[in-house]
């Protein structure tokens, strides 16, 4: 008997793909090592250096053996500090001893409010193209992603209104937001976000809102935390975390505030899946929330001039729409060739032209014919995308 065939994969891995944006970040990682002259778009984090103060206060803790497990909810500092954050900035107010819990990374901010909200069967909205990790992270919950699909009209992605209202059955229990928005750059207006807190209301539904890049906003943007509109702070969940803001992606640190019952569910799911969020990490993160947002600013003035660079160079590559991204780091031009396939142009890119992208097709409905890449990478590194681009893309119809 071969010892190999034991070895089983579960049947629920049929509805976990790979992660589109972290298998072409590895791979672009591998190509690089292996010499190639690759310029790696594809990943998004921010290319600056995690704060100065964070790195200290962590060295420290690591050096005075602040090294053990802790508390599952996260360290009693950090949490304060996130209160804090949420009332100063977003106009919110957690207690953080029962409705603020720290996770790693927002990503298991997201996955572990779906295992502890979501019963199997239930639907749960989401505005495509949307971040690639959510269907399958709701997959895992033996929940269903439904697809509001936007489109672009007048350079920006927008929702059809009736379509949001067609989506809602007698399964639905959520709807989830992005804004500022990956991959589309798109900062929901008051407008939309009354529109969907209405839609949450009326379903008597729950808002889980992912508000992972609110600080990357462009032209004098605010950010609103829906938690804070009239009537909505009992039924939202507020994602966030530390990896964009701050450019701490390595540190895995997020956290979720939401009603005391629901954090309670989580902090069990954690204690299961994580035990705590890491020791040291926290004392970092928590000094980098407490020293405010002038990092933040001046990281946002620098994308900003990125961006402005793009809108500039994209009117030299005729073949791409190049839709003003409002907040995020993101661009997600449209391919204009008919029927343009984005994997097929993307692996073409990145082998002919040695720039890694992300086909959009990897972010459901509405994504195909896209491509998406982060613009948190070094202006030289931007520029010489241009270059290439404009060359791979050059004939090609307008
Ligand atoms: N949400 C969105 C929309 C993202 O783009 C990301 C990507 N990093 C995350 C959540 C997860 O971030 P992290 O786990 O690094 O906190
Ligand atoms: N969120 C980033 C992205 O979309 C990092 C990779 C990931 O977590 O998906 O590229």
């Amino acid at each position: 008997m071969s010892v190999g065939s034991a070895l089983q994969i579960a049947d629920r891995m049929s509805v976990v793909r790979e992660s589109a944006t972290v298998a072409l970040g590895d791979k672009a990682r591998a190509m690089k090592a292996a010499g190639r002259d690759l310029i790696d778009m594809a990943g998004g984090e921010p290319d600056f250096d995690s704060p100065q103060d964070a790195i200290a206060a962590a060295t420290q803790a690591l050096q005075s053996s602040f090294t053990h497990y802790v508390s599952s909810r996260g360290i009693p500092e950090f949490r304060k500090a996130i209160a804090e954050k949420l009332r100063r900035e977003n106009g919110l107010a957690y207690d953080p001893e029962r409705e603020i819990v720290v996770t790693v990374g927002a990503k298991l901010a997201l996955l572990s409010t779906f295992l502890a909200a979501l019963n199997p069967g239930d639907e749960v909205i989401c505005f495509t193209p949307a971040w690639v990790s959510y269907e399958p992270m709701l997959a895992l919950a033996s929940a269903k992603m439904t697809a509001v699909p936007m489109r672009l009209q007048g350079g920006r992605f927008v929702f059809d209104p009736g379509q949001l209202a067609a989506a809602v059955n007698r399964r639905t229990r959520a709807i989830v937001i992005n804004s500022p928005n990956n991959p589309t750059g798109k900062v929901f207006t008051d407008e939309e976000l009354a529109l969907i807190v209405g839609t949450v209301r009326d379903a008597n539904l729950m808002l889980i809102t992912d508000e992972i890049y609110e600080h990357i906003l462009y032209d004098g943007r605010k950010h609103t935390s829906p938690a804070a509109m009239e009537g909505m702070r009992a039924r939202t969940v507020t994602i966030n975390g530390m990896s964009k803001a701050y450019a701490m992606t390595g540190w895995r640190l997020g956290y979720v505030a939401a009603d005391a019952k629901l954090v309670s569910a989580i902090v069990t799911m954690q204690q299961q899946m994580t035990t705590c969020a890491t020791s040291f990490a926290q004392k970092g993160a928590a000094v980098a929330l407490a020293g405010g947002l002038t990092d933040v600013a001046q990281m946002v003035e620098e994308f900003a001039a990125r961006r402005d660079f793009l809108i500039e160079r994209f009117q030299r590559i005729p073949a791409l729409e190049f839709p003003t991204p409002e907040g995020a780091f993101y661009g997600f031009p449209r391919i204009r060739k008919p029927g343009a396939d984005s994997p097929v142009v993307a692996a073409q890119l990145l082998e002919e032209a040695e720039v890694a992208m992300v086909p959009g097709s990897a972010f459901g409905p509405g994504g195909e014919g896209h491509l998406r890449f982060s613009f948190a990478c070094a202006p030289s590194d931007l520029e010489r995308a241009c270059d290439r681009l404009e060359k791979f893309f050059a004939g090609w119809p307008k």
